[in-house]
């Protein structure tokens, strides 16, 4: 916890004294802020099933993308606020219902409170694998407090030319600090298992979501993460994108969804390539509706 005091949480490094209140880059203070608690249906299979993924979205965030689709708790920081012993409550709330995993959403910023807030979940019972579910920008001292807590990985790749990290998300030398946080990640939990069922147990999940105008840069993450990886790694490439009403008017580029033909051009470069470890997306995911609303559940 004492890294709160002068917090170099994330790469941002911002070292602000959030032990005595002050607000971070990322938006968080000394509390614990979750904007939602519940099963969720909507990430991959070995993760959702049928029982779902209790979710714990954490308010604010160290990325703030200027098209986040979930604007209202990354970027004004909706969401109530809870101690440690609450947030430990939490997951085990989720286990009773019959989450297959505790995902953690955006947790980069908590990192301190969720490892105690885990601890003393586990010393009471629970049992479900936890998944650290970022954006991939990680110290990898941080994700290296993560040993022995979370089972699964699962980042986002979401930039190879810096350029485009700097321009949607003011991350400097996001490619380099990402792979870095994978390697880390990787190597603390090995290739993925999954049970009987097909859920997920241990292991690392690396999320792409392709973004108008950059199908040049998706390529190059995914040869990046095949070369490096191979099938040791599941790459799940996404086409959700949804251009939503408070992205800024400076990025007219990004103001349009991903067309079927567009997306399935980097599927099929990723299946020319021999991956065959991979989740794709079908159909109509691109909806506002398949954003979660955040009503304080
Ligand atoms: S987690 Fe927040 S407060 Fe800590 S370094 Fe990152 S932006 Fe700054």
């Amino acid at each position: 916890m004492r890294i709160l005091s002068s917090c170099t949480l994330c790469p941002r490094r911002c070292g602000t004294d959030r032990e005595s209140g002050k607000i971070g880059f990322c938006g968080a203070d000394n509390t614990i802020k979750i904007a939602r608690c519940d099963l969720h249906f909507w990430e991959e299979p070995c993760i959702s099933g049928k029982n779902g993924s209790g979710t714990v979205f954490f308010s604010h965030c160290s990325m703030r993308c200027v098209y986040c689709q979930n604007h209202k708790i990354s970027h004004l920081g909706m969401g109530k606020t809870v101690s440690v012993s609450e947030l430990a409550d939490c997951f085990l709330t989720l286990s009773e219902k019959g989450a297959n995993n505790i995902n953690l959403v955006t947790p980069t910023h908590y990192v301190p409170q969720i490892i105690e807030a885990a601890n003393i979940a586990k010393s009471n019972g629970l049992t479900l694998p936890i998944i650290y579910n970022s954006s991939g920008y990680e110290n990898t001292e941080t994700i290296k407090m993560l040993d022995g807590t979370v089972d699964v990985y699962l980042p986002d790749m979401k930039y190879f030319d810096d350029r485009y990290a700097l321009r949607y998300s003011g991350a400097k030398n996001y490619f380099e600090i990402a792979s870095r946080a994978i390697s880390e990640m990787f190597s603390q939990v090995g290739k993925c298992v999954f049970d009987e069922r097909g859920i997920i147990k241990k292991g690392v999940i690396v999320r792409h979501l392709l973004l108008p105008h950059l199908l040049f840069d998706s390529k190059k993450i995914i040869d990046y993460l095949f070369k490096t990886y191979g099938d040791d790694i599941f790459i799940s490439i996404m086409n959700q994108y949804t251009p939503v009403a408070t992205l800024p008017k400076a990025f007219p580029e990004l103001g349009e969804k991903i067309s079927e033909k567009y997306y399935n051009s980097l599927v099929d470069y990723a299946v020319k390539l021999g991956i065959k470890n991979a989740y794709i997306q079908e159909g109509e995911t691109a909806k506002e509706s398949f954003i979660p609303e955040f009503f304080g559940e």
